[in-house]
């Protein structure tokens, strides 16, 4: 099978010159049991990047043993927080004085564009040392002032967890998730996504290098529907979390009700942004636009509503139109692209399917979108779609993933509530103004995981972020919460 090599980084090559590139469980690498290899491709290009083991149950099976005797002999979870801090300093050292090779394999592989692949493995190290330094603060004994008794809850760790990532944040993603399981002591195995597996095989390597006990960081390669739900039901895993789609979702969560083993679920979204007719107007819509083309859309908490007051809606319209206009889609890599591919052919059929729906169902096109090409590149290009019109369409309601957002106007404060509390989903959503106690009180009724106030997509480490009803379930990520989640507790009481 060819590969294609072709790259502006030795190192980077040179990783992909390993090609068929195999799982890693506890710290060797390890083909499927069957051979069976898929095939990673490069979005901007159509072209393949390397070969990759596509595990089966049986592989899986072994990969979840091998952390389970992994946390029960290797002392990782006997550790202090500080020793297991040292180590997890060291593994966000590594990443970061390897974040120009990962970021470009990450570029490759995902169709992101550089530098926010950049931003993405920086936010992997912030992450870490952020759960570090919260290991070191949370008591692993606290007393509990109870009358006649003398009672305290300890913590432990879990034992072996399970990790099902998707395609659009590969490293960041991993990093929100194996943070706070590691720095509590657990161990952990997690299956990338098919169509992005090399920066989670890149991430163990390094992880080896910094001294991480073999077993503690296992990856497990493969198709969803094989790798994946062998995963989601192994009876071995103490803890499992999948972040996806809905649809999956689903059959994760069933599969793992069947071992009452604990999940958490960090799903898709179809936020709003709600836009008062104080805002200044070329501003917003630059944000917006931006969040909008950020990673070609394929961002879960993506404000895909836009639900704008009547008094400014066309005046917003036409700055948005020729916003989205004027930006520029190329390959990933080159300096001047703003924004990159979608991930797949099957991810750009899906973004065309939700347009010409959109036209059966009569939604008007305020910018069309549609396919881009891009001389030279064989790849998955769209442009930026603007659509308006009722909001009982698909496009409306469903999540399309892709540069598209779909607007409304509103009356009022009341209304605009209403618009955006009426989804099935309830990841994230915005609100947008100059008046500081109308954006408090619209956020603050906002029926979802997170509200941001004259902004989109904001993650600071320690704020919880989560989704609830068709969103999610179970927890959420980036905070103490997640880490907590992470400890198993257990309460001691003597009567006296
Ligand atoms: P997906 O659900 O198709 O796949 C996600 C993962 O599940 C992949 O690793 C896949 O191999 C695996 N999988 C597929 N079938 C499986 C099965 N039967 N059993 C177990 N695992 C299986 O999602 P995707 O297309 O990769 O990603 C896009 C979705 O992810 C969107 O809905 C997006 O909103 C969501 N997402 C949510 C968040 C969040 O934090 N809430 C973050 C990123 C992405």
């Amino acid at each position: 099978m060819s590969t294609t090599t072709e790259t502006n980084r030795s190192e980077v090559a040179e990783f992909l010159s390993q090609s068929p590139l195999k799982a890693f469980v506890g710290g060797k690498r390890v083909a499927a049991a069957d051979g069976s290899t898929f095939t990673t491709r490069d979005p901007g290009t159509g072209l393949p990047l390397a070969e990759v083991s596509a595990m089966g149950a049986a592989d899986i099976d072994q990969a979840v043993k091998v952390a389970d005797k992994a946390y029960r002999t290797t002392g990782w979870p006997q550790m202090s927080p500080h020793e297991r801090g040292v180590l997890l300093h060291r593994l966000a050292d590594a990443v970061e004085q390897h974040k120009p090779i990962l970021a470009e394999i990450e570029a490759r592989d995902a169709g992101k564009i550089l530098a926010q692949a950049e931003g993405d493995v920086q936010n992997f190290v912030d992450t870490v040392r952020y759960f570090v330094e919260l290991s070191l603060q949370v008591p692993s004994r606290v007393p509990l002032a109870v009358s006649g008794h003398e009672a305290a809850t300890v913590r432990h760790s879990w034992g072996p967890c399970g990790f099902i990532f998707p395609w659009n944040f590969p490293v960041l993603l991993i990093g929100w998730n194996i943070a706070p399981a590691l720095a509590a002591g657990n161990t952990v195995v997690i299956k990338p996504a098919e169509d992005t597996p090399l920066s989670a095989l890149y991430i163990a390597q390094l992880a080896q290098r910094a001294g991480i006990p073999d077993g503690v960081i296992n990856v497990v390669t493969g198709y969803g529907e094989t790798a994946g739900a062998a995963l989601a039901s192994h009876p071995g895993l103490k803890r499992m979390s999948f972040t996806g789609s809905p649809e999956i979702g689903r059959l994760v969560a069933e599969a793992c009700g069947r071992n009452l083993t604990p999940v958490k679920l960090e799903l898709g979204g179809k936020g709003a942004a709600v836009v008062f007719d104080d805002v200044d107007v070329d501003a917003t819509a630059d944000a917006l636009t931006g969040a909008i083309t950020f990673h070609t859309g394929q961002v879960c908490c993506d404000a895909t509503r836009w639900l704008v007051h009547k008094s400014i809606y066309d005046r917003f319209v036409d700055s948005c139109v020729q916003k989205l206009n004027d930006v520029n889609v190329g390959y990933q890599l080159d300096s001047t692209t703003q924004m990159g591919p979608v991930v797949s052919a099957k991810q750009r059929d899906r973004v065309l399917g939700y347009l010409e729906r959109a036209e059966s169902e009569g939604t008007e096109h305020v910018l069309t979108g549609g396919a881009a090409s891009i001389p030279g590149r064989d790849g998955f290009y769209v442009k930026p779609a603007l659509l308006a019109g009722s909001l009982d369409s698909s496009a409306a309601r469903e999540e399309i993933f892709g540069p598209v957002a779909y607007l409304a106007s509103f009356d009022d404060e009341r209304q605009a509530v209403e618009m955006v509390n009426d989804t099935d989903y309830g990841l994230a959503n915005s609100v947008w103004s100059a008046d500081m106690d109308r954006a408090n009180r619209v956020a603050e009724q906002m029926v979802a995981g997170n509200s941001w106030i004259n902004a989109h997509n904001v993650f600071p480490h320690g704020v919880p972020y989560a989704g609830i009803n068709k969103s999610g379930m179970g927890g959420g990520v980036n905070s103490i919460e997640t880490y907590l989640d992470y400890t198993r507790p257990l309460s001691v009481v003597r009567p006296l």
